[in-house]
């Protein structure tokens, strides 16, 4: 149709004038063309409303039926999902309202624009009527002017056409948008139909199930009806026959109730008959009491009498038994040497050196064999102890003179060995395993309390050390304070020790405190022999005073326990300077004390005490009834042959003198031999022949005490080797 307009437009007015049929037949097509068209879109719109409208009525329908049908179901799944389609329909029925009146504008739009299409169509028609009327009586060229005109009218037309038809596309749109919503509508709708369907079915399901279950307990209630009532005719049996049995019972009771009556009288006049006789028991049962209390205080006085009988027997008992200890002690002699060897520990390593070169007689605890380079020697002391000996067999040994400190008696315990060889174990042990000083308190301890009746005991303690010839106070502030050894300016010619601390002790924790000071303070240096080495004597003073109680006498005695410094030789323990002066300090103290022993035991009328600190200290506990006890230690190891042939010899030689003739020998003669011998090697001594008296080959130990006492081993003694001891 626009082509055609256009294709007017350039046409000629001549040309106008020869084609007026076409004009006509151009103005009908246009008039019949657009009607035509705009109806054929408003009737389609209409009929498409009227099927909207239809299909929306019939959703309706059927929503108001699955509302009905779902009424039944309340509360589960579906109903909540039904509750949101429904709140969906809701709003899509609003906006279905919307669209449909968004519709009915456009419709009414449609209208007018049709209308006003029509009226303009019409003025228009009007017009080119009135044209041709005008152009059939008019000149041509006012045709020319109507037919531009035309032109222009067409062209408006055909603008508002062009709008019409945009708008009857963008109404189609939404009309197939609705649809397309309406289509997902009627999806939405099926799909709850189908499950209020399914909800129908359950809801039936269990409607039949709810029908079953009445029938199963109708059926079991009257089960139960029937169960009851035979139940209560059960029971009721029953106690029909038990109220017989009852019925009979109580004439049987009956009956033997009228038997019972005259028993009954009987236990009346028995209850009467007890009755009396309870009254009557507090007397008898005082004179009773009495009775009793005259037989046990009567048996009280004999037990008195037997008691104190007793207790005289213990006390002379006791008596006798301190008497056969005396004695015993004194068979045993003032002073004794035993010897103690020590196991090879882990420290000690498992080289070819530390194999065991000491055995010992089964038979005879008071031999041990030293075997070295084939050479096999014996050597006899009071007691050997064994490497398995342990703290308590020593203590066992030794407890006996420690007991007789408290009767008043002097008492001296020394270690003696080489450095390591277990002076320090068996004098002060571990705490686990106490040595001698601690077990000896202890005792002391024990003895005191059992004796606390009769005496009132007093046990006080001192530790001091010998260094370098030095005496220091080791329980004093400053240990480097050096103490004098004074003769008693009361003239008793006693020896005391000015300054020296005594501290009271009263239990273990008293004595650990003050072995622990005193270890603090002690002198202990390093050496290349072993890792740590005494180069000090450590001595543990323990005094024991006491006052009888009855007779007022008054004791005292003194516990002197000393570990001495190692008996190691200077060169091998590659001492030089100070440490070669320390050795020949150990050395000079070590043989004075050996010196004194050997005097005492061998009873001498001149004791060299003044030849050391030590000896001259211990002097008032060496010397008169004191007794002594040398415990030698030596190592079983190949590699201290030496060291350990050395200590069994001095040991040897100190207890052998006893048994001997006695010997006066000058002071100052002791102490050159005594030089000479730390100086040499002991075999070399040895071979000199200074030492003869331990190398007794294969004599028996028998053979040896009988060529001793016989005084053969002294005659065999040359005078070269009598000042060594
Ligand atoms: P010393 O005082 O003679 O230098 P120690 O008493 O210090 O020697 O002993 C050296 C080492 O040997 C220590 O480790 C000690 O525990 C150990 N020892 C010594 N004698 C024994 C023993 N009888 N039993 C177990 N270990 C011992
Ligand atoms: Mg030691």
């Amino acid at each position: 149709m626009i082509s055609c307009l256009q294709e007017d437009k350039v046409r000629r007015p001549e040309e106008l004038s020869t084609t007026e049929p076409q004009r006509q037949a151009l103005g009908s097509t246009l008039q019949t063309q657009g009607t035509t068209d705009l109806e054929k879109h408003l009737e389609i719109l209409v009929l498409e409303n009227d099927r909207l409208k239809q299909e929306l009525n019939g959703c309706q329908l059927q929503l108001q039926q699955l509302r009905i049908s779902l009424t039944g179901c309340t509360g589960c799944e579906h109903s909540k999902e039904n509750t949101q389609l429904r709140e969906q329909t809701a709003d899509l029925q609003l906006e279905l309202g919307e669209k449909t009146q968004l519709l009915a504008k456009l419709q009414q739009h449609l209208k007018d624009v049709l209308q006003d299409k029509t009226e303009r169509e019409e003025r228009l028609n009007k017009q080119i009527r009135d044209c041709h009327l005008a152009l059939a009586k008019q000149p041509t060229p006012s045709v020319k002017y109507i037919t531009k005109k035309i032109e222009v009218e067409s062209s408006r037309t055909k603008q508002d056409l062009e709008e019409a038809q945009a708008r009857n596309h963008y109404l189609q749109e939404q009309i197939a948008i609705q649809r397309r919503v309406l289509a997902e509508q009627e999806q939405q709708l099926q799909d709850s139909w189908r499950t209020s369907a399914q909800l129908q079915a359950q809801v039936m399901m269990y409607e039949a199930e709810l029908e079953r279950t009445r029938g199963e307990m109708l059926e079991a209630f009257q089960a139960m009806e029937d169960e009851k009532n035979q139940a209560i005719e059960e029971v009721f049996l029953q106690a029909r026959t038990e109220m017989k049995t009852v019925h009979e019972n109580l004439n049987g009771v009956r009956m033997n109730l009228l038997s019972i009556q005259p028993a009954l009288k009987t236990l009346t006049s028995d209850y009467n008959c007890l009755k009396n006789h309870v009254r009557d028991f507090p007397c008898l049962l005082q004179d009773a009491v009495n009775q009793t209390k005259r037989e046990i205080y009567q048996a009280v006085e004999e037990a008195q009498k037997t008691n104190q009988d007793l207790l005289r027997k213990y006390k002379r008992e006791m008596q006798l038994r301190k008497k056969c200890h005396n004695e015993l002690v004194r068979l045993r002699g003032n002073i004794r040497v035993l010897c103690r060897v020590r196991p090879v520990n882990r420290d000690d390593g498992t080289g070819l050196d530390t194999r065991n070169i000491i055995s010992f007689d089964n038979d005879d605890d008071a031999v041990l064999y030293v075997s070295h380079r084939g050479k096999t020697s014996m050597f006899e002391l009071d007691k050997v102890f064994q490497p398995h000996a342990v703290q308590a067999d020593i203590f066992q040994e030794v407890q006996a003179l420690i007991t007789s400190c408290i009767d008043g008696y002097n008492v001296c315990i020394f270690a003696y060995g080489q450095t390591g060889s277990g002076k320090t174990y068996t004098m002060e042990g571990s705490p686990e395993d106490p040595g001698i000083n601690q077990r000896a308190l202890r005792l002391l301890f024990g003895e005191v309390a059992e004796r606390s009746t009769d005496w009132d005991l007093t046990i006080t303690v001192s530790m001091a050390e010998i260094y370098n010839e030095t005496l220091r106070n080791l329980l004093a502030k400053d240990p480097n304070e050096k103490l004098e050894i004074k003769l008693s300016p009361d003239g008793s010619g006693q020896l005391y020790v000015p300054g020296l601390i005594q501290i009271r002790v009263q239990s273990v924790d008293d004595i650990n405190k003050v072995f622990e000071l005193g270890r603090v303070n002690r002198a202990t240096d390093f050496t290349n022999v072993n890792e740590r080495s005494s180069r000090s004597h450590a001595l543990l003073i323990v005094s024991v005073t006491g006052i009888n109680l009855t007779s007022g006498v008054r004791t005292t005695g003194k516990l002197n326990l000393v570990d001495l410094a190692g008996s190691e030789r200077v060169g091998k323990s590659g001492a030089e300077g100070p440490r070669l002066r320390e050795a020949q300090n150990i050395n000079k103290s070590l043989l004075a004390l050996g010196d004194v022993i050997c005097a005492l035991r061998s009873k001498q009328p001149y004791i060299p005490f003044r030849n050391s600190k030590l000896t001259y200290l211990l002097q008032d506990s060496l010397s008169g009834d004191s007794k002594t006890l040398m415990m030698v230690q030596v190592s079983p190891m190949e590699k201290n042959v030496n060291e350990t042939v050395c200590s069994l010899k001095f040991a040897q030689r100190v207890r052998s003198v006893e048994l001997g003739a006695v010997v006066r020998r000058a002071e100052n003669q002791h102490y050159s031999s005594r030089q000479d011998y730390e100086l040499e090697s002991p075999s070399a001594a040895a071979q000199q022949g200074r030492f003869n008296i331990s190398h007794s080959g294969g004599k028996t130990t028998a053979g040896k005490r009988r060529l001793m006492a016989s005084g053969e081993v002294n005659h065999r003694q040359s005078p070269a080797a009598l000042p060594a001891l």
